[in-house]
């Protein structure tokens, strides 16, 4: 059984979308074995995109990720990387495929809703970032 991180992003959350993504994931058989909500420190959210940290989006996607409320959630379930991949769709909401959540809920490239982690590697890496002891330290 493999477990995965996804974070509902800022967008969603203002628009109330909480429950309709949970029920997606839900309805695809992943269980939700933690959570909780937060305005993310910027230390944390440069951490978690670290990959990313020259890129020319990078300022401005750490603004947006610490910029209000996020939902995140360690979800299990067989292949849970893959499936939560699956049922978030391309990282482009206008890119995605129907029925999935960023098709549903994505407004643009940078509000598209939710993250989930890439790799069972990275999941891991991300679930201790997010969910480790020092969390509320
Ligand atoms: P995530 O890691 O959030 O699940 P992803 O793996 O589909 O998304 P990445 O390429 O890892 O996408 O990019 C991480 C996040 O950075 C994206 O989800 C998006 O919010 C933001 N992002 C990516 N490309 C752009 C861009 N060209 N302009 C603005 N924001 C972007």
């Amino acid at each position: 059984r493999e477990s995965t991180l996804v974070i509902i992003k800022p967008d969603a959350v203002k628009k109330q979308r909480i429950g309709a993504i949970l029920s997606l994931y839900e309805a695809h058989g992943l269980v939700l074995e933690e959570a909780y909500i937060c305005v993310p420190e910027r230390a944390l959210i440069e951490k978690h995109y670290e990959a990313h940290k020259d890129k020319d989006f990078y300022p401005s996607l750490v603004r947006f990720m610490t910029s209000d409320r996020v939902f995140v959630m360690k979800l299990s379930g067989e292949n849970a990387v893959e499936v939560v991949r699956e049922i978030n769709g391309a990282t482009d909401p206008a890119k995605a495929r129907v029925c999935t959540i960023r098709y549903l809920y994505g407004d643009s490239v940078q509000f598209n809703a939710v993250h989930g982690s890439s790799s069972p590697e990275e999941a891991e890496a991300e679930l201790a970032l997010w969910f480790g002891k020092d969390q509320d330290e």
